[in-house]
């Protein structure tokens, strides 16, 4: 999956802000952050969308949710809150297809956002 940027990411290949790594799991801060707080939590396991989670994953997935309480935690949001957020297909504007979720949080936050203009 050498083409996958978030492949390249665990790898090193391509360089990140890292705020926790384990043997499974990596979290980084977005590149383009859309709160004062803003990580992206990646199992390293290439899985291209919540479309592509099998029955094998669901251990992982589960413990990636640990890591975001745990990231929460160390960046000081889990008593003010946050907003753990997956993004699937075009219709939720998914445009990195290896599976993360967006950890954000450091303000209040904007209402869930729904139909888009364009759809209306
Ligand atoms: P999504 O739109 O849900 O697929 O989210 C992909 C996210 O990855 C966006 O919020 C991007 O800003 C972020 N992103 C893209 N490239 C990088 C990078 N090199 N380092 C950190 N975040 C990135
Ligand atoms: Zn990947």
């Amino acid at each position: 999956m050498q083409e996958c940027l978030f492949c390249k990411i665990v790898s090193g290949d391509i360089p990140s802000s890292k705020v926790y790594e384990d043997d499974s799991f990596l979290a980084f801060h977005d590149i383009q952050p859309a709160a004062p707080t803003h990580v992206v939590i990646i199992p390293k396991k290439h899985i291209a969308s919540m479309n592509e989670v099998g029955d094998e994953d669901y251990v992982l997935i589960g413990q990636l949710h640990k890591v975001a309480q745990l990231v929460a935690r160390k960046l000081g949001i889990a008593e003010t809150g946050y907003r753990l957020i997956n993004n699937c297909g075009p219709d939720a504007g998914q445009t990195v297809f290896h599976l993360h979720f967006h950890l954000l949080g450091g303000a209040k936050l904007g209402a869930l956002t729904g139909i888009s203009s364009s759809h209306a």
